[in-house]
This record gives C-alpha cells, structure tokens and sequence, in this order.
C-alpha cells in the first residue's frame, strides 16, 4: 500500500438516487457526498430526517448502489465487495435483536458464522459483556432486558467479530433523554477503548458531540461545508 493511501473509510463524490416509483420523479437522496473516517476515529453524521444519513450508511453497508462515486476501505475500492465481505458492524435505531436467542446467543452470533471455537466464543462474549456493563447476562431472555439493554446488547454482537468498521444508524433514538446522555456517554468510551473506527449517525446535536470526534452535518443529502 502506498504511504499516500489514507486508512480508514473514504467515501468519495457519493450519489445514491432511488427510483421515482409510480411515474413519481426519482429521489437523489445523497448527492455528491465526500468524507473520511480515519482509523480508530468515530465521525458523527448530524442532520433531520430525510437527509440522507441511512442511504449513506446503506451504501457504506452495500445495500445500495451508487449512482457515482466510490466507497474505499483502508484504499481498496469496495464496489465488487459483497455486504457479507466487508467485514463491517452495524447496529440500529432497534437492536433487531435475535428473539428466540439469549443474549449470549445474541453476541455469539457473528462468532458461530466465523466458525470461532467454542471455548473462544464464551471467553469473548464475557468480555463483551464486561464492556457493554452487562456482566453476568449471558443467560437473560432477551425479552426481560429493557430497551438501554438492548442497545447495549446489539453494540456487543456486532463488535465481538471485530469488525473493521462499526456503523450506527441512530442507535439511541428510541431511548428516552436521560439514558441516551448516559449511554452516548458510555458508547464513546467504549468505541474510544477499542480503537473503533466507527460512523455514527444521528438527528441529535449533542449526542453527535459527545460521541464523535468529528461532526459532519448533512442537509438534503449533501454535507453542509464547514466554515
Ligand atoms: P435519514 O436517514 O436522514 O432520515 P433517509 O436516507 O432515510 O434519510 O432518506 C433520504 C431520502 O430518501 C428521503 O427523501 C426518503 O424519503 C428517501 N428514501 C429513503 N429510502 C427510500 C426508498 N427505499 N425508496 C425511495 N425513497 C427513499
Ligand atoms: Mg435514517
């Protein structure tokens, strides 16, 4: 690799436009987006709804296509990099966590795919748990957890792979004020003591700022310059 070639996630000159459905015209919903995460670094995506901010996590994911630009991941061009190989983490706004599973078989999950020994798998999942501040939760119904539990949950399954990007669609947002100041507190230690690189989406100024080291600010789907 070249000394030149920055690490971390670029995201250069991005486009996503959605289909108008039903003669409807269609829906540039990113237009022209360019922004670096540096490695280790977490850069926050602020903005209203509607902007755009999804549709740029989505394409970063490869859930959407671009209608231009590239998306480059430690230099390599990530345009014929199925979502499965990209070794990225994602958690949402609802944890979707697994049901039927116990919060262990939550975290484990991405371990199991990886074909991660047994013995391996229980000695990170009480790590994560360690890290989360759900020590001793293994065995919880993931339907007695309360809603801060969830998220917290959902942030340990997708860093126990140690995904090389971890991607946040506003993971916060379904929680009440008091506990997402607590817990956007809680997530930059986390992300700050993993060394995380990690692109944080949300609507909320100060959760942005407290969780990011940098804070972009989109408006109808372009990054507005920063003065
Ligand atoms: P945000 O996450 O900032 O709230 P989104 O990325 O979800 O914004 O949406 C950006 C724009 O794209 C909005 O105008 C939204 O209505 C539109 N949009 C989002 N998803 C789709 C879709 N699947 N089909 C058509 N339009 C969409
Ligand atoms: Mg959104």
């Amino acid at each position: 690799m070249s000394r030149s070639t920055p690490k971390g996630l670029e995201v250069i000159d991005v486009s996503v436009t959605y289909p108008g459905e039903r003669g409807a015209q269609p829906v540039a919903a990113v237009r022209g987006v360019s922004l670096h995460v540096p490695q280790g670094s977490t850069v926050a995506l602020l903005g209203p709804s509607g902007c755009g901010k999804s549709t740029l996590l989505r394409a970063v994911t490869g859930l959407e296509s671009l209608a231009g630009g590239l998306i480059r991941f430690d230099g390599q061009d990530l345009a014929d990099v199925p979502v499965h190989r990209r070794d990225f983490g994602l958690v949402f706004q609802d944890g979707q966590l697994f049901a039927h599973r116990d919060v262990a078989g939550n975290i484990d999950y991405g371990l199991v795919m990886h074909h991660v020994p047994r013995a391996e798998r229980v000695q990170r999942v009480t790590e994560l748990l360690r890290l989360v501040g759900l020590e001793g939760y293994e065995s919880r119904s993931v339907a007695t957890l309360s809603g801060g539990q969830r998220q917290r949950v959902a942030l340990a399954r997708a860093l126990a792979p140690r995904p090389r990007l971890l991607l946040l669609d506003e993971p916060l947002s379904a929680l009440d004020r008091d506990l997402r100041e607590r817990l956007s507190h809680d997530l930059r230690n986390i992300l700050r003591s993993t060394g995380t690189t990690a692109l944080y989406v949300t609507h909320d100024h100060g959760e942005a700022s407290v969780v990011a080291e940098r804070v972009l600010t989109m408006s109808e789907g372009q990054l507005v310059p920063t003065t």
